[in-house]
Order: structure tokens, then C-alpha cells, then sequence
């Protein structure tokens, strides 16, 4: 009542301004609220109108008016039908476990004036406000919030062990995850029926997760990537130069170096590339030939056995073959080339690194 006092000339004057419209039925509802919005209950609307001297048409009828977010949604007889239409909404969409059940809209319910026709039926007001009526802008949002138990899983996690001096693609799975069970308890809040948000508020273990354990190189890119340096193919002795020699009959220019061993000697890939060649090749008998990633080539010659296949990736150091003494040649040896810009030879010796090991 204190504000309706206090308030009294502005809302007479409003209504004074207005009284046209009120008269008009149907569409002084849409003032009947904006007064009822300042005139705190138990003023009745009625007789606010009659003291801002209003002639109030006899054939309107004090009605309630419900709103949705402040519009206007329906008008009922009563505030009792009112409350129990919403009421009845709201048991729609509980449950034995529903603790508590709210509408997301703000809604209120005002008194008004209102011509007979406009105050609906309980029915008519209800399918308007009803949740599942998408088609109504005036459709309610009933929340309902429940607790609920579930038995989970608790998803193991994986733990990745770094190895210093392997590289980035080289993994192995040490050990495997093993799912753990839970009993969980959620807060859930359900959207006119359906789960919209669950917050977990109390875990109990039934089992605990056993942790997966994977391996990984520490060092950056692939075993496989070209280093950029090339280490000795294989041990023994350097048998022969790169370059002019004298053989027994005029002379030859040598495009590789010639180191023996015994036959079976382990061959391996002066540096990380792909096979181009693997297989006979004439007078260079079992032959294997690497394309490096800066485009230079590795060739590999006279071998016993050839270890690998055309299109493999090879890793420096990579076994590819076995010393022997296949196509033209006088003893078992291992016949080496390099050709930098993949096109011309040049003495490997000036670009192996480290020392030729005897064995
Ligand atoms: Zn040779």
C-alpha cells in the first residue's frame, strides 16, 4: 500500500491519460498491466480506475493477467486458476526424484480489467503456456532438479615415458590402461523433462584406474630422417681409392671405395634415406641404392644378400645387406659410393665421418 501512497498521483494521472484505451476492451489489457505493474495487491484495479475518475465500461470484469518475461501471455478469472494451471504444468515434469521444480521465465500474475470474451479458458490459457507448444511464443520452461546415482567407468589416463636418445616415431606401449568403476552422484537439471546439466557432487571408487604406460623417443622428427653426415657402411679394410687407378689391363677411374672383410660382413645404411634399388645390377652384382632427403644417393655393391626392398625407409645404421663377392669382383668386399647432388661421385672418404673400424 506504501507504494501505491506514495505513488498515487502518477498513477492516476497515468490512467486519466489512458482511460480512452481502457474503454476499448481487448486492448486495455495492455494498460490494465502497466498499472498493475505499480499498484502493489490488495489494490484492486477497479478501484484504481474509479479514483483517476475512469469511467470503467460495466461490462469489463476484474481478471488476472499472466506474463511471460513481462509480455502479456494469457488472462484468467482468477489468481487460484492461475496458480493451478501452473501448478499442474509444473507437476507435468516431476518425478519421485525431483527435488525441486522452477519455471526459467520470470512469471507473474497481475491483476486487471478485462472485457468477458478476453479471459480465457483454464484449457485455452494452459495450451498456450504449455512447454511442449514450440509454436507458442508464450510456451513455459519447466526446470526440475533431481540427484542421481550412476555406476562409470573413471577412463584411465596415459602416461608417455621419454627415451632420451630415440626419436619422436619410435613408441611401444609398455603397458595397457585398464578402465576403473565408480559410483557417481550428479545434480541434474532436467529442460522440460529432458537432462540439460549434471554436476558430479560425490565419487566413489570401486575400483581404481590402472594408468596406461607408452614409451616415446625424446628426440625430434623420424629414425629415418637423413642426418646430413654419413658413418663408415660397413668394417674391414680400405682395399681400394676413389679415383685413377692401374688395373692389369690400361686404366679405370673408380667411382667408390672397395673395403674387405669376411663375406657375411653387416652392411649398413651410411645415413637415414629410401631405397631407389635393391637387387642385381650387372657387373656391381647384388646393388642397393638410397636416395637421402637433400637428394644425394648412397650405393651399395657386390653384396652376399640384400636386406631390404625399394620404397623402404632406412635409418642410418640400418642393416640393408651382407658383405660378399657378387658380380665383378675378386674377393668379398663392399664397393661404396656417394654422390652428393645425386649425380656426380666423390671420394667418400672426404665426407664419411669417424674412423673405418677393422671390425
Ligand atoms: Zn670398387
Amino acid at each position: 500500500m506504501l507504494f501505491y501512497e506514495n505513488h498515487r498521483e502518477t498513477v492516476l494521472s497515468r490512467v486519466r491519460a489512458r482511460r480512452v484505451k481502457l474503454l476499448a476492451g481487448m486492448t486495455a489489457l495492455g494498460l490494465c498491466l502497466t498499472l498493475t505493474a505499480l499498484i502493489p495487491e490488495p489494490v484492486s484495479a477497479t478501484a484504481v480506475y474509479r479514483e483517476a475518475g475512469a469511467t470503467v465500461d460495466s461490462d469489463l470484469v476484474e481478471a488476472v493477467a499472466i506474463t511471460v518475461d513481462g509480455v502479456h501471455a494469457a488472462t484468467v478469472d482468477s489468481v487460484e486458476t492461475a496458480q493451478a494451471l501452473l501448478a499442474q504444468i509444473k507437476r507435468g515434469y516431476e518425478t519421485p526424484a525431483t527435488e525441486s521444480v522452477a519455471f526459467r521465465e520470470s512469471v507473474e500474475l497481475l491483476p486487471c480489467l478485462a472485457s468477458p470474451e478476453c479471459v480465457m479458458a483454464p484449457a485455452d490459457a494452459g495450451a498456450l503456456l504449455d512447454p511442449e507448444n514450440t509454436a507458442s511464443p508464450a510456451a513455459l520452461t519447466v526446470l526440475t532438479l533431481a540427484t542421481v546415482t550412476r555406476e562409470e567407468d573413471v577412463p584411465f589416463e596415459t602416461e608417455t615415458v621419454l627415451i632420451p636418445d630415440q626419436y619422436a616415431d619410435e613408441t611401444s606401449l609398455t603397458r595397457s590402461g585398464v578402465n576403473g568403476r565408480a559410483v557417481n552422484t550428479y545434480s541434474v537439471i532436467y529442460r522440460n523433462g529432458q537432462e540439460e546439466l549434471a554436476t558430479l557432487t560425490d565419487s566413489e571408487t570401486l575400483t581404481a584406474p590402472v594408468n596406461e604406460i607408452v614409451t616415446r623417443g625424446a628426440l625430434p622428427g623420424s629414425r629415418y630422417d637423413s642426418r646430413g653426415v654419413y658413418i663408415w657402411p660397413t668394417t674391414g679394410v680400405l682395399t681400394s681409392k676413389f679415383g685413377g687407378r692401374k688395373i692389369s689391363i690400361g686404366s679405370s677411374n673408380h667411382k667408390g671405395i672397395d673395403i674387405g672383410n669376411a663375406a657375411g660382413t653387416k652392411v649398413v645404411a651410411a645415413d637415414g634415406g629410401q631405397v631407389i634399388f635393391a637387387g642385381k645390377n650387372g657387373g656391381y652384382g647384388n646393388f642397393v641404392a638410397i636416395l637421402h632427403d637433400s637428394g644425394a644417393v648412397t650405393r651399395y655393391a657386390h653384396m652376399r644378400k640384400i636386406l631390404v626392398e625399394v620404397g623402404q625407409r632406412v635409418a642410418q645404421g640400418q642393416p640393408i645387406g651382407e658383405m660378399g663377392r657378387t658380380g665383378t669382383a675378386t674377393g668379398n668386399h663392399l664397393h661404396f659410393e656417394i654422390l652428393p647432388d645425386g649425380e656426380t661421385w666423390v671420394d667418400p672418404v672426404s665426407l664419411l665421418t669417424g674412423e673405418l673400424q677393422r671390425h
